[in-house]
């Protein structure tokens, strides 16, 4: 059975961690745009140079640095019997974008998985991470970055019949289960 998921909700969700699961889970890669740009930003690539300034601040890197690794990914082999995409889409251009691709490609995402978790719990959230842009100012702006462009995403998905949402405020594993419930794995 083929599983195409994407990961909608906030930073601090728990997008990461249980799409990580998921993947492991379901034997198909987790594929993070965020985890990628990290990793370009640390090796020094051209793609890591031109993201920095953008991921530091905490705002969307542009679209055009974006669009053409997830072509690329998801031309790669190991998709085969599906995907996790994690922090992507992040706006509406990328998810037209997204279903542009996958009609070219002959796919379909199958569920979108929205992790919902109130404010108050992602600020406490993300500032326990510590990661490099895990500091307060970071963390305003990519919430309200957030709310500007990427909640829009999730009415994009209801009004295409592929919304599910999942109350992400609870352990580990009771969310874990009520993913594998909705994908049936
Ligand atoms: P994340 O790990 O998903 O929280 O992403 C960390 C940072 O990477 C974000 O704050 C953005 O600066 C950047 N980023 C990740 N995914 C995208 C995307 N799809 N479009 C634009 N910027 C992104």
């Amino acid at each position: 059975m083929t599983s195409r998921i994407i990961f909608l909700g906030p930073p601090g969700a728990g997008k990461g961690t249980q799409a990580q699961r998921l993947a492991d889970i379901c034997r198909i890669p987790h594929i993070s745009t965020g985890e990628i740009l990290r990793k370009a930003i640390t090796e020094g690539t051209e793609l890591g140079k031109k993201a920095k300034s953008y991921v530091d601040k905490g705002e969307l890197v542009p679209d055009n640095l974006i669009l053409d690794l997830i072509r690329e990914r998801l031309k790669h082999s190991d998709t085969q019997s599906g995907w996790i995409l994690d922090g992507f889409p992040r706006n509406v251009s990328q998810a037209n974008f997204l279903d542009k691709l996958l009609s070219e490609l002959s796919q379909n995402c199958d569920y979108a998985i929205n992790l919902e978790v109130p404010d108050r719990i992602l600020l406490d959230r993300l500032l326990a991470r510590g990661r490099k842009d895990d500091n307060k100012e970071t963390i305003a702006r990519r919430l309200e970055v957030y709310r500007e462009q990427t909640a829009p995403v999730i009415n994009y998905y209801q009004e295409k019949g592929s919304l599910y949402s999942v109350e992400g405020d609870r352990t580990f594993d009771e969310v874990t289960q009520s993913l594998q419930k909705i994908i049936q794995a």
